[in-house]
């Protein structure tokens, strides 16, 4: 299958000063020197139109949209210690948006898109920052929840969010806190150890979406064991909730040596494995580029395109165990979360109680 793979240089207008900020146009550059490998008659370059940006107000408060759209006209400004807007942010968001209409019809006819984007989203809650957070992460909006809310909207029946970004999607599990029809699923690393420092296996929505968020969390310095596990347990849930779309928010900063402020120890099979499994289990699917720095980008990314697409794995990484201390912090989270999961009556308590009697 073909990954319909939506750029636009526009992506880079939303640029840092100083540029030494990891969120910067760069980015791309890596990102796409990496799909410009062994990748050929996979991915279908296509460029997004500009789109209305007033359709985040599907995800975001429209007084926060207008400020963060209003802002960074003469030059950069910050609206906290991490996240800065500059004048040609609103450009961005515009193409964005188009970018995510284009992906959603290609979604519904059954197709995989891939937003290759900026500014990053899933950081980024109805308000700005999500669930107490310090600040927005680099994020601005939230393309994969705007993905998913239409999509939702479009084909009246739930949808599935995958989040393998090495961080927590905070603002994504805002969004969707209270709503049922959206089950999202994050693998992230402890949030007591990294930003956001929320999305703990206790956090599982509430009212009517109570039971439908799961985090897996994973201790700093996991390896490719540790994903890989915690892959089968998104493999069970698929099994469970069988969605017809699935909206992935793609960041590739768990990749080992991604970057100077993340430990994680994960190569290019755990991507390409969850690619493959996310492209076998949905009829449509939406992928949207969240983190990602470095070796992330040019190694975890087309591994996850090769994944989807249903070919070998380009890079074939070596695999590296982690040690039995993060197995036995891992297990004791997932033994918070199928308590939490079985106190709220959810299907996907099961899940997790399986991957727990593997043990
Ligand atoms: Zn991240």
């Amino acid at each position: 299958m073909r990954v319909r793979v939506y750029y636009h240089d526009d992506f880079k207008l939303h640029s840092p000063d100083p540029y030494s900020h990891p969120e910067n146009p760069d980015r791309l550059e890596r990102a796409l020197d990496g799909l410009s490998r062994g990748l050929e008659g996979v991915v279908e370059f296509r460029e997004p139109a500009e789109g209305d940006p007033g359709v985040y107000t599907a995800v975001h408060s429209p007084s926060y949209l207008k400020s963060v759209l209003s802002m960074g006209v003469y030059g950069v400004e910050w609206i906290d210690a991490d996240t800065y807007i500059s004048p040609g942010t609103p450009k961005a968001v515009k193409r964005l948006a188009g970018a995510v209409k284009d992906a959603i019809g290609d979604a519904l006819k059954g197709s995989t898109a891939l937003i290759l984007g900026r500014p990053p989203g899933h950081h980024a809650g109805i308000a700005g920052r999500a669930l107490g957070a310090p600040t927005n992460g680099f994020c601005i909006v939230n393309t994969a929840a705007l993905a998913a809310k239409i999509l939702y909207r479009e084909a009246g029946e739930p949808v599935l969010m995958v989040d393998f970004d090495l961080h927590h999607g905070n603002g994504t599990q805002e969004i969707f806190w209270d709503d049922p029809n959206v089950i999202h699923v994050d693998i992230h690393q402890d949030p007591a150890t990294i930003y956001p420092g929320v999305g703990f296996p206790e956090d599982i929505g509430s009212g009517d979406g109570r039971g439908s968020k799961i985090n897996i969390v994973t201790p700093a310095y996991s390896g490719d064991d540790i994903y890989l596990h915690a892959l089968s347990i998104v493999e069970d849930i698929l099994e469970e909730v069988k969605p017809q779309y699935i909206v992935v928010s793609a960041g590739f900063d768990a990749y080992r040596g991604d970057n100077d402020f993340t430990v994680m120890n994960v190569g290019s099979r755990f991507y390409w494995e969850a690619g493959k499994l996310i492209a076998e289990k949905a009829r449509g699917i939406v992928a949207v580029l969240e983190g990602g720095y470095g070796l992330g980008l040019e190694r975890g990314l087309p591994a996850f395109v090769a994944g989807l697409a249903g070919v070998e794995d380009p890079l074939g990484d070596r695999e590296f165990a982690s040690s039995g201390y993060a197995w036995k912090f891992y297990r004791r989270a997932l033994e918070r979360l199928e308590k939490a999961l079985e106190s709220a009556g959810s299907p996907l308590a099961e899940a997790v109680k399986k991957a727990l009697e593997g043990f």
